[in-house]
C-alpha cells in the first residue's frame, strides 16, 4: 500500500489503527498453492489466532482456505464467517475434554496432542477420527517462546510415544485419519523443516487411515530489506517431491495440509500511530506515540523489531530515534531506530502489522483497542470499531460497598 493511502485512512479513522492490505493476503496464499501445484490434494488451512477478524475470514474462504482453530471461539467464528465444519480444524493446547467434545459435536476435524484426552476421546468416540499432533523433538525458530517443537515443549504426543498412540488406538478401536505437526514459528531453514518432515512420514507409516499428513506452519517472512525468510518455492518443490514418493509409497493419494498464520497476513498488516510528543533527553530523542505495548505487544514479548516509516515526512532527513509507547511501563517499540525526521502529530506506519498483532491486543491502562481497516478493492472498509468507553465498563459490576 503506498504512503499517501495509509494517510488519508488515518485521517479518515483516527488513529491508532490497523490496516490490511487484502490484495497482499491473496497474492501470499497464491504464492503457497503454486509451490505445491504438483500435490494432487493441498489444502491451506488459515491459523484465525494471527488475525481472527471475521472479514479477513471470509477473504480466507474466498480463496478456498480452510482454518486452522485453537480455541472453541475461534471454531465459532470460523463458522460466522461462513466455514462450513468440515473446512476447519482444531488444534488445542491443554484444554479440556467438554470443550473438544463441543468441537466435535460441531462436526469440525479434531487434532489431539496429548495422550490422556486421546484415550478418554477415544473411549467415548470411537467413530470420530481425529488427527494426532507429533512432536518430532526437532528444534526450529530462533526464540524459544515461538518454537514448539524441542524436547521440553508441552505440545503435540513425542514421537517416543508412539507405541502408546498405537495400544490406544487399538484398544478403543478409534480411527486415526490426520498426522500433524507444528514446530514453531519462524523457521529460517528449509532443511530443518524436511528433517521434520521426514519424522513425520515415519511416524504416518504405522497408521493404516490416513486421509491428510499437516505439516503446519511456521514460514518465516522478512521484516526488513535483506531479512532472511523462508523459500517458498524452493520448500514447495523439495516437500512436493517427498509428499508424492511418500504417498506412492503408503499407497494412497493424501492431503498435505499446511496451516500458515503469519505467512498469509503478516506483510499485509500496518499499524498507524500518531506522534504525541518528541522528547528530547540528554542521551536521545523519544518519539511517543499514541499507542503502546497493549496495542503490539510483540517487539516487547519477543523483541520482534518491526519497520517504521514516517508517512507525514517520507522523504525527510533520517535521525536516530527511540519509539516508545503511552504506558506506564517500560514501553518501547524501537532503539535508535533511523526514522525521517518527526514533528509531534506526525504519522508513524509499523510493518509486518497484520499477524498477532491486533489479535493480541488488550486493553491495559484502560485504553480502547484499535479500529481495524481492510483495503480492499481500492478502497478503504472499517471492519472493526475503535472501542468506546462502554466497552472497557461493560462487564463490571459496580457494588455497594455501604452495605
Ligand atoms: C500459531 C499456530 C500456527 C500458525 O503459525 P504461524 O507461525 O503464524 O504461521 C499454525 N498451527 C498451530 C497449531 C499454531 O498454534
Amino acid at each position: 500500500m503506498n504512503t499517501k493511502t495509509l494517510l488519508q485512512i488515518a485521517k479518515d479513522y483516527g488513529s491508532p489503527v490497523y490496516v490490511y492490505d487484502s490484495e497482499k493476503i491473496v497474492s501470499q496464499y497464491n504464492r503457497l498453492t503454486t509451490a505445491f501445484n504438483k500435490v494432487k490434494q493441498v489444502k491451506i488451512n488459515y491459523a484465525v489466532k494471527a488475525l481472527s477478524n471475521v472479514s479477513v475470514l471470509k477473504l480466507m474462504h474466498s480463496l478456498g482456505a480452510g482454518l486452522d482453530t485453537v480455541s472453541i471461539q475461534e471454531v465459532k467464528l470460523g463458522l460466522t464467517a461462513g466455514f462450513s465444519a468440515d473446512k476447519i480444524i482444531y488444534t488445542p493446547n491443554g484444554v479440556s475434554l467438554e470443550e473438544i467434545e463441543i468441537a466435535a459435536n460441531l462436526g469440525v476435524q479434531i487434532n489431539i496432542d496429548n495422550l490422556s484426552i486421546l484415550e478418554q476421546f477415544g473411549t467415548k468416540y470411537p467413530n470420530i477420527p481425529v488427527c494426532i499432533r507429533i512432536n518430532p523433538h526437532v528444534m526450529a525458530g530462533g526464540n524459544t517462546n515461538i518454537s514448539v517443537g524441542h524436547i521440553d515443549s508441552k505440545f503435540g504426543i513425542s514421537i517416543h510415544q508412539i507405541p502408546h498412540i498405537l495400544r490406544i488406538v487399538e484398544n478403543t478401536q478409534m480411527t486415526i485419519n490426520g498426522i500433524h505437526m507444528h514446530t514453531g514459528s519462524d523457521i529460517l531453514d528449509i532443511d530443518v523443516f524436511l528433517y521434520a518432515s521426514e519424522i513425520l512420514f515415519e511416524t504416518a507409516k504405522h497408521f493404516k487411515d490416513l486421509e491428510f499428513i499437516d505439516f503446519g506452519s511456521g514460514f518465516k517472512v522478512p521484516y526488513k530489506e535483506g531479512d532472511i525468510e523462508t523459500n517458498i518455492e524452493e520448500f514447495g518443490k523439495k516437500l512436493t517431491k517427498r509428499f508424492n514418493e511418500f504417498c506412492k509409497e503408503y499407497g494412497k493419494e493424501l492431503t498435505l495440509a499446511f496451516e500458515p498464520g503469519k505467512f498469509l497476513v503478516s506483510e499485509a498488516g500496518y499499524f498507524l500511530t500518531k506522534v504525541n510528543v518528541v522528547k528530547q533527553t540528554t542521551s536521545t530523542v523519544f518519539a511517543q506515540i499514541d499507542s503502546g505495548f497493549n496495542h503490539l505487544i510483540r517487539p516487547m514479548f519477543y523483541g520482534s523489531q518491526h519497520e517504521i516509516e514516517n508517512i507525514s515526512n517520507p522523504k525527510g532527513r533520517e535521525r536516530f530515534y527511540s519509539v516508545v509507547g503511552y504506558i506506564c511501563e517500560t514501553d518501547t517499540f524501537a532503539n535508535n531506530r533511523r526514522i525521517a525526521e518527526i514533528t509531534e502529530g506526525d504519522i508513524l506506519a509499523f510493518k509486518n502489522a497484520g499477524a498477532y498483532c491486533f489479535s493480541m491486543a488488550s486493553n491495559y491502562n484502560s485504553r480502547y483497542r484499535p479500529a481495524e481497516v481492510l483495503w480492499h478493492n481500492n478502497q478503504a472498509h472499517l471492519i472493526r470499531k475503535r472501542e468506546t468507553f462502554d466497552d472497557i465498563i461493560k462487564n463490571q459490576i459496580e457494588i455497594d460497598l455501604t452495605k
